[in-house]
């Protein structure tokens, strides 16, 4: 049902030129979904004013992974996730996300890019003054998804983050914590294929950064890929996890735990 819901507006030529991306798991093709999920290549970016932020960044991710990016204030974080989500574009190199080149996208096509992320921010940005339902709810209706189906996603998101029955508060009035789950549900509405998280609990007290560091787990166990940017670094040791540190403009990977085979990420014959 939800399918054929979807399939209504797959019409425009950008979103056919995406199309093999739509949807986690779902509708790719089998060798689109056996290639890594994420691949930046010798990404290089610098601001007009100021010293290169990224000066060949390699790194590779596989469908499934949960990895933080991590280093010091100003090493690039941020960057290296604004330009995934195409808020900013590579100044060279590539970054493939499930196969297609994300920095030589057509602006035609980059609705559809982000159809395929979720994005949380360290400042939630909810419009406070709007309810919780109406603030996940946005995420889809700018997809064009009918009220039917939005309703559906929206109550499904809100359950999956803890807020099940918080449809109708308003958002402003939630608490911090709060605030973030009904962020993390604006992201996972649309079911993406990766959940990008720049620094998302930097607002928020230790105790409750842990507990969204576990509902990010929770998503990223029931099949999401996630990226979370981070320079906490007592949520760098809660459990062993793949950590990618940027720092000096490069990317290095330490995997501590779900990643073993980091060899190839610095093998400059990237599997593509
Ligand atoms: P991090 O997220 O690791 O703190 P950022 O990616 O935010 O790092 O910033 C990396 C560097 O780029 C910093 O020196 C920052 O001042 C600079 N920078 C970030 N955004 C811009 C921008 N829009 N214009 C100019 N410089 C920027």
């Amino acid at each position: 049902m939800a399918r054929s819901d979807d399939d209504r507006f797959l019409s425009s030529p950008g979103e056919r030129a995406f199309r093999p991306m739509l949807r986690a798991g779902q509708r790719f093709a089998r060798d689109a979904a056996q290639r890594p999920i994420l691949i930046f290549e010798e990404v290089f970016k610098s601001y007009r004013s100021g010293k290169p932020v990224l000066r060949g960044v390699n790194l590779l991710i596989e469908r499934g992974e949960f990895v933080f990016i991590t280093g010091p204030s100003g090493a690039g974080k941020s960057t290296l996730l604004r330009l995934l989500y195409r808020s900013e574009t590579v100044d060279d190199g590539r970054i493939l996300f499930l196969g297609r080149d994300v920095a030589r996208l057509t602006a035609e096509s980059v609705p559809f890019l982000r159809r395929n992320l979720g994005v949380v921010f360290q400042d939630f940005k909810l419009v406070t003054a709007w309810t919780v339902f109406e603030n996940v709810a946005i995420a889809l209706e700018v997809l064009g998804l009918p009220t039917r189906l939005i309703r559906a996603r929206v109550g499904e998101a809100l359950e999956r983050v803890g807020l099940a029955g918080r449809g109708d508060d308003t958002a402003g009035v939630l608490s911090g914590g709060e605030q973030q789950r009904v962020a993390v549900a604006r992201a996972i509405g649309g079911e993406p294929a990766l959940i990008l998280a720049d620094e998302p609990t930097g607002n928020l007290d230790p105790q409750l950064a842990i507990d969204i560091l576990g509902l990010f787990e929770e998503i990223n166990d029931a099949g999401t890929t996630v990226l979370f940017g981070t320079h906490d670094r007592s949520l760098l040791e809660v459990r062993p996890r793949r950590i990618i540190v940027l720092d000096d403009g490069k990317a290095t990977d330490v995997p501590s735990g779900i990643s073993s085979e980091s060899g190839e990420f610095y093998d400059n014959e990237l599997p593509l």
